[in-house]
């Protein structure tokens, strides 16, 4: 599994609709301070679900739309998109690629899609249990963060082990049956 694709329209700093598209291998993103490098980051963690505005270096959620320039308008709604190359089944679906979308307009509504039919942001996080993705995942590794694994409390870096094992589900799943 690898990540194909991050398409990005009305997203922070992208006014227009912006493809990064990824090979099986590894990919730089430079640019000038300030021109968006972090700011694709943002939208990867964005469309995991990332629910702290303040993650994403901004004071509300609706700060991710585009809140226009000199020469632009403001935009009405964000969206990202990302595809990941599902060919080995890694994630349990039955598709060869998934792409998951989640879009968020200035009146608060928002959505979350799988491969174009809208879902919950739930099934978007079990699909990705275990495969290290996600907002909590350490496909994401931010600034700052390998200090926080180093220096953090014991159990939230068994957290990360369990995920890596794989073993996040069953905790989860078992979790849900006891509330029941
Ligand atoms: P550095 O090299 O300094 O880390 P960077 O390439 O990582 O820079 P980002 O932090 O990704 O840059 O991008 C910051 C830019 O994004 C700023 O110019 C900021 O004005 C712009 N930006 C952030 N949110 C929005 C928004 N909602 N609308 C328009 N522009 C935005
Ligand atoms: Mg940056």
């Amino acid at each position: 599994m690898y990540l194909k694709n991050i398409e990005v329209y009305g997203f922070k700093s992208f006014a227009q609709k912006i493809n990064f598209e990824f090979h099986n291998g590894i990919t730089g993103i430079v640019g000038p301070n300030g021109s968006g490098k972090s700011n694709v980051g943002d939208a990867v963690r964005w469309v995991l679900g990332e629910q702290s505005a303040k993650q994403l270096r901004g004071g509300n959620m609706q700060d991710v739309i585009f809140s226009g320039t000199e020469n632009r308008k403001p935009l009405s709604f964000a969206s990202v998109s990302i595809t990941l190359d599902n060919s080995d089944h890694k994630l349990p679906v039955d598709y060869n690629e998934v792409t998951v979308t989640r879009r968020l307009y200035r009146s608060g509504e928002s959505e979350y899609l799988i491969n174009g039919s809208g879902c919950r942001l739930k099934d978007i996080q079990e699909m990705f249990y275990d495969t290290g993705i996600g907002k909590e995942g350490y496909s994401i590794i931010g600034q700052g963060q390998i200090d926080k694994i180093l220096s953090g409390k014991p159990e939230e870096r068994r957290e990360l082990f369990d995920e890596a094992a794989g073993i996040v589900k069953f905790k989860r799943r078992k979790a849900t049956t006891l509330k029941k």
